[in-house]
C-alpha cells in the first residue's frame, strides 16, 4: 500500500512542485516578489506546502493571457471544445483517489467526503462536456410582420472566478466547465486555505488538451486587490463568486462600478423540518448527510433542525447516537468520518454559538465542547431546546453542531423556516407529499430536499434566494447561461 506522498508522486502531483507556480498562460512560474502563501494541514495544524501569493502584475499578467487566449477559444468548434471537457471528466476519474487525498490533506475532510466531491466535481466537466454542443439560439417573426428576430448566444468574454475552501475542487469545477463550454476564458482564484486542489486540476485540464490561457489559476493574501484590479480591466465582463455573504456583497458593489455580470453563490441557514409522520429513520439518515457531509462545512448544510413534538423525542434520541458514534479524526485516514474544521477561528466561532445556545437554555446531548488534541477538531454535537432567538439559529454554523428546536404546527414550522435572511436549501421529511409540496411551496429557498439529505447534481439548477445569492450553477442550461450573453439581430430579407 502507497503512502500519500507516494500516491501523490505517481501521479505527478507532488504537493511540494507547487510551491514555485502561479498557473498563468500555460506556465508554472513564481509570484513577481516571490512571495509565498503556507498551506496548511487542518488536522496538524502543520505546514505542508506553500504557494505564490500573486501580486498586481501577476493579476494583470492572468488576464492577459485570458485575453489572449480569447479568440482561439471562443472559436473552436463545440465538438472539440465538448472532447476536451470531456477529456478533462476522464482524467478526474482516473485520478479521482490521488485528488481525493490532496482534498482530505489540504481541507481535513474525511476521504470518504473528498471522494465524494471528486466524483461530483468530475461530473461538471461531462455534463458540460455534453451542453457544450447544445447550445442553441432562437428564430421567429416580430409580430409586426416586418422582420425576423434572431437571437445568438455568444460567450460574455474573460470570466473571474472566486472559490471557497469548503469543496476545492467543486466549486471550481462547477464554474470552469459551463464557461469553457460557452467558449469564454477564465482566471480562477481559489481560497487561500485549499490552492493545491486547484493546481493540481490546473496540470490536468492542460493535459486534457485546454490551450494554455483558456484557465489560469492565481492565489494571493491580496484577494480585494487583486480582484477590484480585474474588475477595472474593461476586457473582464463576468465575477462568478461562491462564497460568504458578506464578501459577495463587497464584490457585488465593486462589480457595479463597472456594470460586470455577476453571478453569486452565497452563504445558507437550511432548515431541516421533520414531521410528525416522517420515516424516522429516512429522516435520521437525511439529517446526518444534511448536517454531516463535510463534517458541517457545507453552505447546504442543515443549519436548524425543527421537528414535531410527536416525533421529536425518537428522532433526538436517535440523531445523538448516530452523531456520538461518529469516528472523529484526520481526514486522510481511511475510518474517519468526521475530520477536523478548516482553521482555529472556525473551531472558535462554532464553540461560541455552541456556548450561546446553551446560555439560551439549550441542552447537550452529546458533545459540545472543543477537543484537546492538535489539529482543528470540534467534535460531532447535537444540542436540544434550542432557542429560535440563539445566534446558530441566524448564523452559519459551519461545523457538526446540529440544533434542535421542537415546532407544533405546520405554519410554525415554515415560519421559523423562513426566519433567516438565507434562502439556499431547505429539507422537509413528511410521507404525506401534498404537505410536501405544500410546506416546499411555502419556504423561500433556492432548493429543496423533500425526503432527502443531499440535492447537489450537476443536472439541476443550484443556487440560492434572499441573501443566498443571484443566479444558478448547473442544471439544463441554467449554469452555461451565466456565462453567455445573448445577440439580438432584426433581419429583414
Ligand atoms: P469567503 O471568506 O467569502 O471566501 C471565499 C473566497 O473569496 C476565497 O477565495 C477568498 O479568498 C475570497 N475573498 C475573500 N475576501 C475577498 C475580497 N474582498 N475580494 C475578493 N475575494 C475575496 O468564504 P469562505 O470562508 O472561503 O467559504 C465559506 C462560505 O462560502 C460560507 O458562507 C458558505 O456558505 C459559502 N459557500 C456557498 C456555496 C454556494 O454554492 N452557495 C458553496 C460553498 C460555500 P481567501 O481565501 O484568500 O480569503
Amino acid at each position: 500500500m502507497m503512502n500519500l506522498a507516494q500516491q501523490i508522486d505517481q501521479d505527478g502531483y507532488d504537493v511540494r512542485r507547487f510551491s514555485h507556480g502561479l498557473y498563468i498562460g500555460g506556465m508554472w512560474r513564481p509570484s513577481s516578489d516571490g512571495r509565498l502563501i503556507d498551506v496548511v494541514d487542518p488536522s496538524s495544524g502543520a505546514v505542508i506546502a506553500a504557494v505564490p501569493d500573486a501580486t498586481l502584475e501577476d493579476a494583470a499578467a492572468a488576464v492577459e493571457a485570458a485575453a489572449r487566449a480569447a479568440k482561439g477559444w471562443r472559436e473552436t468548434a463545440p465538438r472539440k471544445r465538448s472532447e476536451i471537457l470531456r477529456r478533462c471528466f476522464e482524467l478526474m476519474v482516473e485520478r479521482s483517489e490521488t485528488l481525493a487525498m490532496l482534498i482530505a490533506l489540504e481541507n481535513g475532510k474525511a476521504l470518504r467526503d473528498a471522494r465524494g466531491e471528486v466524483a461530483y466535481a468530475a461530473e461538471f466537466f461531462r455534463w458540460n462536456a455534453e451542453e457544450a454542443v447544445r447550445i442553441t439560439g432562437e428564430f421567429g417573426t416580430a409580430p409586426s410582420g416586418t422582420n425576423r428576430i434572431v437571437v445568438d448566444y455568444e460567450p460574455i468574454g474573460i470570466c473571474v472566478l472566486i472559490t471557497p475552501w469548503n469543496f476545492p475542487a467543486a466549486m471550481a469545477t462547477r464554474k470552469i466547465a459551463p464557461a469553457l463550454a460557452a467558449g469564454c476564458t477564465v482566471i480562477l482564484k481559489p481560497a487561500s486555505e485549499t490552492p493545491l486542489t486547484a493546481y493540481a486540476l490546473a496540470a490536468l485540464y492542460s493535459e486534457a488538451g485546454v490551450p494554455a490561457g483558456v484557465v489560469n489559476v492565481i492565489t494571493t493574501t491580496s484577494p480585494g486587490r487583486l480582484t477590484f484590479a480585474m474588475l477595472a480591466d474593461p476586457r473582464v465582463r463576468k465575477l462568478s463568486f461562491t462564497g460568504s455573504t458578506g464578501v459577495g456583497r463587497t464584490l457585488l458593489a465593486e462589480a457595479a462600478k463597472h456594470v460586470i455580470s455577476c453571478s453569486m453563490e452565497l452563504g445558507g441557514n437550511a432548515p431541516f423540518l421533520v414531521f410528525d409522520d416522517a420515516d424516522l429513520d429516512a429522516a435520521l439518515d437525511g439529517a446526518m448527510i444534511a448536517k454531516m457531509r463535510n463534517a458541517g462545512e457545507a453552505c447546504t448544510a442543515a443549519n436548524r433542525i425543527y421537528v414535531q413534538s410527536g416525533i421529536h423525542d425518537a428522532f433526538a434520541d436517535g440523531l445523538s447516537k448516530r452523531m456520538a458514534a461518529l469516528k472523529v479524526g484526520a481526514g486522510t485516514n481511511a475510518d474517519t468520518e468526521c475530520g477536523p474544521m478548516i482553521t482555529r477561528k472556525a473551531v472558535d466561532k462554532i464553540d461560541r454559538l455552541v456556548k450561546d445556545a446553551i446560555e439560551r437554555g439549550a441542552k447537550v446531548l452529546c458533545g459540545g465542547s472543543i477537543l484537546d488534541r492538535e489539529g482543528f477538531f470540534y467534535p460531532p454535537t447535537v444540542l436540544s431546546a434550542v432557542s429560535p432567538e440563539a445566534d446558530m439559529a441566524h448564523e452559519e454554523i459551519f461545523g457538526p453542531v446540529a440544533p434542535i428546536t421542537m415546532f407544533e404546527a405546520e405554519d410554525q414550522a415554515i415560519a421559523y423556516a423562513n426566519d433567516t435572511e438565507y434562502g439556499l436549501a431547505a429539507y422537509i421529511y413528511t410521507r404525506d407529499v401534498g404537505r410536501g409540496m405544500r410546506v416546499a411551496s411555502g419556504i423561500e429557498a433556492g432548493m429543496i430536499g423533500l425526503n432527502r439529505g443531499l440535492m447537489s447534481d450537476p443536472a439541476a439548477p443550484f443556487g440560492g434566494v434572499k441573501q443566498s445569492g443571484l443566479g444558478r450553477e448547473g442544471g439544463q442550461h441554467h449554469g452555461i447561461a451565466e456565462f453567455m450573453e445573448a445577440k439580438y439581430i432584426a433581419v429583414t430579407f
